[in-house]
């Protein structure tokens, strides 16, 4: 069946004006994804694009104005929600409580229950209407923070859709998020874990995500990508642009010539600086008049030599902040012009309107200075357009770190914007510049923006998206069925050479209340014995155990012993342990006293102590009680990590630290530089084997097999460790002929 494309923002790309005359929003958005779809039509067949939306309009007039849409590729989906709940859900938790929060204005932020409740409810009015006309093999990609718990509602009614979700606006650091009740923190990341992408502009975004989803669900991440539901999700930054032709060449459309030309007219030989924002807290325009005040008042020689062009475009104002933002800022403009200016000279030219795209564009291009400010952005796109619009590679770019665009345009002058004297500076040093500087900077930052433009963007996070999904079906659960099982012992028949790596408890022994109870029994010992007498075989017990354990139970077997997830080797049962050389165990003892601390407060739990690692185990502790400490002792852990180079990793029922970069990996890699193979057999049962599977998934002759049903990178799964043991010993049966080990 042919795939469909969903898109999903809050609203649709469309505007019906009061005479019910329809207007398609000519974002960026929407040409990117058409034109990545028309140049990889073949490779991902979608049929159909689909935008899904509240249309901001009735029921009876969209289905009065729907059929006068232009045809513009997509067709449209109108979400209808009550106005109570949908003002609820808007103005209240998605620009009341996320936008401020997540814009670290904390004492912005309203929290009420009846919000929240709204805000899922028009999520679920989403994942509603895209219910009834979706297909499990369509592509869905979900847009902003209004709707960060669909993929979550959708991933429970089409467990196998493609979806993606991309966060427009910054995702702030765990302590901020943390404001937020428990419960909203879990819908949101829960919510957001649905999809298979998850994309953010920056790696600061990136990374406080990772954390957050560290913090509040447990969940750890393997380079970006995250286990959850038996599904990986992968988190990825796409830094978000524009259409850099259409602001590159839009600098010599005749009406953009002739609007520049009258405006440089009117300024004269003034030099002129130019910011153009949404009204909005987060853009610093307040900031950003005092830093410009306080320039005018450090550099009189300035004074009627330059006027600030300052455009406010209106947004939001039904809410209370944004109407008192907008007084504030009248107020203020009022006050610099009436006590600084004179009859000759405004200090600021201030508009509170929409600009055309003209307009805009001959503000871009004959200003001297763009100056961009905000105190938080998500990316800040006017940082971009006004680069790519300066085809003469003149004018200066200030900007804020605090905007996403700061990461990339680096050639900018770059501003703290709570620093009115380093603003004030920039200023003068932006209009001083001279021409060569002024072409260098731009020519770097339009480099970067002509490389990585919107359709890059675009593309780059749908290839990334079905580049998941792929690996996905090799992460799902695949129990060994009677071909692939008959076909494994015909390679292991076949083969010259085996290395046979098990994992011991949970994969040969059934997992026990305590470790010292899995004790082998005699049957075990016969067929490790057996199979490891072979000659053909080279059999590693590769396990998180202790040394001495292993050396008890299993020393006297013609076996080689990995021990503590590869930090200490045993290669022949008269060798000693030869431990990894980098290895360090001066961390494990204070380690001790904080998961002692655990033990305490989690009846039945304990401390496994290890040479090079330390375990807390709750496997007999009280379900809910034993999840929640380990919760909270990984979070502990985890700010010891990085100072004492070791590792915080959560197993089944246990939180474990190693040496960092030693794991059952890295031991694998030594055995197989040390030897060459060519039949694998590696069978473990919990997260640490996942990194033996992961290295082993590409090569031919390895079989991995999780125990257990969970999704892995194991090639296969099989139920419990009595089906391990009977495949071992019918492999062994069937080569019970070759050449044996001389006794010793
Ligand atoms: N813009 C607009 N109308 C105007 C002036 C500007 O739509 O009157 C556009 C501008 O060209 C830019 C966008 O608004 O594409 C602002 O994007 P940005 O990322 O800078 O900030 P946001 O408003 O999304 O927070």
């Amino acid at each position: 069946m042919q795939q469909r494309l969903f898109i999903v923002s809050n609203r649709l790309p469309v505007n019906i004006d009061t005479d019910n005359q329809v207007h398609l929003s000519s974002g960026g958005l929407v040409s990117a994804i058409s034109s990545y779809l028309d140049d990889n039509h073949q490779l991902n067949n979608i049929a159909e694009r689909v935008w899904v939306g509240v249309p901001g309009c009735s029921y009876n007039t969209w289905t009065k104005v729907a059929p006068s849409i232009p045809d513009t590729g997509y067709s449209y989906q109108p979400v209808f929600i009550n106005k109570k709940n949908y003002d609820a859900y808007y103005n209240g938790l998605a620009n009341s409580t996320i936008w401020p929060l997540f814009h670290y204005f904390p004492s912005y932020a309203e929290f009420h229950n009846s919000q929240f409740d709204a805000y899922l409810q028009a999520n679920r009015e989403f994942a509603h209407v895209l219910g009834t006309h979706l297909h499990p093999n369509d592509t869905v990609w979900i847009h902003d923070y209004h709707l960060m718990p669909l993929a979550g509602m959708l991933r429970e009614q089409f467990p196998n859709l493609t979806i993606g979700f991309f966060l427009h606006i910054p995702f702030p650091s765990f302590e901020i998020l943390r404001i937020m009740p428990t419960r909203w923190q879990r819908a949101l990341l829960e919510g957001m874990l649905g999809a298979d992408l998850v994309g953010f502009h920056t790696i600061d975004y990136v990374s406080h995500f990772l954390k957050s989803v560290q913090m509040v669900l447990g969940l750890d991440n393997d380079i970006h990508t995250i286990r959850y539901n038996n599904r990986l999700v992968k988190v990825d930054i796409f830094p978000i642009s524009i259409d850099f032709d259409k602001f590159h060449d839009a600098y010599d459309h005749p009406e953009v010539t002739e609007r520049r030309r009258v405006l440089s007219e009117q300024f004269g030989k003034r030099k002129v600086i130019f910011s153009v924002d949404r009204l909005d807290y987060t853009k610093g325009v307040y900031s950003r008049l005092k830093a410009y005040e306080h320039f005018l008042a450090l550099h009189p020689e300035f004074r009627e030599q330059v006027v600030l062009v300052m455009v406010v475009v209106p947004s939001r104002d039904t809410i209370s902040k944004y109407a008192e933002r907008k007084k504030m800022i009248d107020e203020y403009i009022g006050d610099i012009n009436s006590r600084i200016g004179n009859i000759n000279w405004q200090p600021i030219i201030y508009q509170y309107q929409h600009l055309s795209f003209t307009e805009l564009m001959a503000l871009y291009t004959c200003c001297d200075v763009a100056l961009v400010t905000p105190l938080r952005d998500g990316m800040n796109l006017v940082s971009k357009e006004f680069v790519a619009s300066r085809k003469d590679q003149r004018g200066v770019l200030i900007l804020s770190e605090m905007a996403g665009a700061a990461r990339e345009l680096t050639d900018a002058l770059t501003i703290n914007p709570n620093d009115t004297e380093e603003t004030a500076m920039k200023l003068k040093r932006g209009l001083e510049m001279n021409d060569d500087e002024q072409s260098r900077r731009l020519a770097a930052m339009q480099d970067r923006v002509r490389q990585y433009d919107v359709r890059t963007w675009a593309a780059d996070f749908f290839d990334q998206l079905y580049s998941v999904k792929s690996k996905q079906h090799n992460f799902e659960i695949k129990f060994l069925d009677a071909k692939n099982k008959a076909q494994l012992i015909t390679n292991f028949q076949s083969s010259r050479k085996r290395l046979l790596l098990l994992d011991y408890d949970g994969t040969l022994t059934a997992l026990t209340t305590h470790p010292s109870y899995a004790k082998p029994n005699q049957a075990l010992l016969d067929l490790l014995h057996d199979i490891a007498s072979n000659e053909q075989n080279d059999v590693f017990i590769i396990s998180g155990r202790d040394s001495a354990t292993l050396d008890e139970w299993l020393g006297h077997l013609p076996i080689k012993i990995v021990s503590e997830h590869g930090a200490n080797f045993k290669l022949h049962n008269k060798d000693q342990w030869l431990p990894e050389p980098a290895i360090t165990n001066e961390w494990v003892e204070p380690m001790r006293a904080v998961m002692n601390n655990y033990v305490r407060r989690c009846a039945n739990s304990f401390v496994e102590t290890k040479q090079f690692s330390i375990a807390w185990h709750y496997r007999n502790a009280d379900e809910e009680q034993g999840a929640i400490r380990a919760t909270e002792l990984y979070n502990e852990l985890l700010d010891y990590t990085n100072s004492l180079n070791i590792q915080v990793i959560r197993g089944h029922k246990v939180v474990e630290i190693r040496n960092k970069g030693i794991n059952k990996a890295s031991a694998v890699k030594k055995i197989l530089q040390a030897n060459a193979y060519d039949f694998i057999l590696a069978c473990g049962d919990d997260v640490t084997d996942e990194d033996m599977f992961a290295l082993l998934a590409p090569v031919p002759s390895a079989y991995t097999i999780r125990v257990g049903a969970y999704a892995s990178h194991a090639k296969f799964n099989l139920h419990t460790p009595q089906m391990v043991l009977s495949m071992l010993s019918t492999l062994h049966n069937l080569t019970a002929g070759e050449k044996q080990l001389a006794a010793g």
